[in-house]
């Protein structure tokens, strides 16, 4: 989006991708024997973001509702008629009226001195963990309070999938860039930003051949992930500043970068759908230690299934291979629905996974702000000596963090920001 809008600006602009495709975060697999686009990083638009439903009018990109029915279930059986949402959103308002009126302080703390129940009090710490990738022991409630506001302000409790997959999003994008083939390098590992007000020099190697490269230019947006941020310089993927902007890298520090394990696996058909229990329903919450949270591809009826691991509970799943990760996955999918985990072996086809923890040009799956660090993404967000500018979902400073949305957003403000500079 940064490259579009600065480009669209006339100015001369180039961006360098460390990987073999553009997207980062956003990685679809499109499997010729999967009757949808397979998701490996974002899938769903969280409620109706403008500046992501306004670029999705005008590039004519197909999207579709989505069924977020949620149950909460054990060996099979919906342990409660209530839908599970209900009693986490009477934590969470309470926890937006609660940060008004008392200083930061983390999620756990705030649930300790809180008067509801056990049971709505464990439901709202696996929401808070597993959406926000985060631990409710270091996790703020100003910030998450700020993001709940914030996303029910854009209708967030409804969300929706690309029907082309997320990435048709990222092409659409390009496509938007005037002669991409000389503004856009993929394969570019940027290895060294050295800087002076108004004057740097880039240092990149190339991933195929190795070739190092250096690119001149008066400004530069860095949009690498927080966890590439918050890397030492001498790790995979890390950029080494010279010098250091000291400020910055330490507000980096200051934030959080979560983990997330997500795996995707085919079946042959959605036998979940005879249990009348789970025929419709969206996503499925349980208490399985490493995969507690399922969803379905509902309104689409396709034998899909996705497990989700984050925060304390992708802890254990670190430096596993990717067989026993997938091992974990269909373990836990079969206590939850309450098959054999031979029978659901026998039923499926296919598994896929990217590992977001070991991948040096993310190091993690997305940024979260612990209580008292909210001032830190403001200096992230500031220019250097208008020289060095950051972007990126860690750096949204509007409560969308975390997301494709946010991310979007902050490209189009750091994009303004150069444009007037
Ligand atoms: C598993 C998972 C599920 C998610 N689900 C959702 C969802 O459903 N909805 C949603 O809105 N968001 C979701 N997110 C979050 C969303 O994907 C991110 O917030 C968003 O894509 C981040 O965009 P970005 O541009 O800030 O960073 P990125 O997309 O990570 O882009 C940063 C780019 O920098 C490149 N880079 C890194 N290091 C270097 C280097 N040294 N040199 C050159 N290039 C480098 C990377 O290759 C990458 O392309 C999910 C994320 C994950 C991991």
């Amino acid at each position: 989006m940064a490259l579009r809008e600065l480009d669209r600006a006339g100015l001369n602009v180039l961006c360098l991708e460390a990987r073999d495709y553009i997207g980062g975060r956003i990685l679809t697999l499109h499997d010729p024997l999967s009757p949808i686009p397979l998701e490996l990083g974002a899938e769903f638009i969280h409620g109706r973001p403008p500046e992501l439903w306004n670029f999705i009018r005008d590039a004519n990109l197909g999207v579709y509702d989505c069924g977020d029915r949620a149950v909460h279930i054990k060996d099979g059986k919906v342990q409660s008629d209530t839908d599970a949402w209900v009693p986490v959103d009477r934590v969470m308002s309470d926890m937006q009226e609660a940060a008004e009126r008392l200083p930061d302080q983390p999620f756990s703390v705030f649930l300790e001195n809180s008067s509801h129940s056990e049971e709505a009090k464990r439901l709202s710490a696996n929401f808070v963990e597993g959406f926000n990738a985060a631990r409710k022991e270091i996790v703020g409630i100003h910030s998450l309070a700020q993001d709940t506001k914030a996303s029910d302000e854009i209708d967030g409790d409804r969300s929706f999938r690309f029907i082309g997959g997320y990435d048709s999003l990222a092409h659409a994008l390009i496509n938007g860039v005037s002669d991409p083939a000389s503004k856009l390098r993929l394969n570019s590992v940027v290895q060294t930003i050295s800087w002076s007000s108004g004057s740097v020099t880039v240092r990149v190697r190339s991933s195929i051949t190795g070739r190092k490269d250096t690119v001149h230019c008066r400004r530069v947006l860095i949009t690498v992930p927080l966890g590439v941020l918050q890397a030492e310089p001498d790790e995979s993927g890390a950029i080494r500043f010279d010098p250091e902007p000291k400020e910055v890298l330490a507000a980096a520090r200051r934030l959080e970068f979560g983990q997330v394990f997500r795996v995707v696996l085919r079946f042959q058909e959605p036998f979940w759908e005879k249990n009348p229990d789970l025929a419709d329903a969206g996503f499925l919450f349980s208490d399985e230690p490493l995969f507690p949270t399922w969803w379905t591809p509902l309104p689409r009826r396709v034998p899909i299934l996705t497990g989700w691991s984050a925060g304390p509970h992708a802890d254990a799943l670190q430096g596993r291979s990717r067989q026993e990760v997938v091992r974990a996955a269909t373990a836990s999918l079969a206590k939850i629905v309450g098959i054999g985990n031979d029978a659901l072996n026998r039923l499926l086809v296919s598994a896929h996974f990217h590992d977001w923890h070991a991948d040096p040009f993310a190091r993690g799956a997305y940024s979260y702000v612990p209580a008292c660090a909210l001032p830190a993404r403001e200096i992230l967000a500031r220019p250097v000596e208008n020289t060095l500018y950051f972007a990126g979902e860690a750096i949204d400073l509007h409560g969308h963090s975390a997301t494709v949305h946010g991310a979007i957003a902050s490209a189009l403000e750091a994009a303004s920001l150069i444009g007037n500079a």
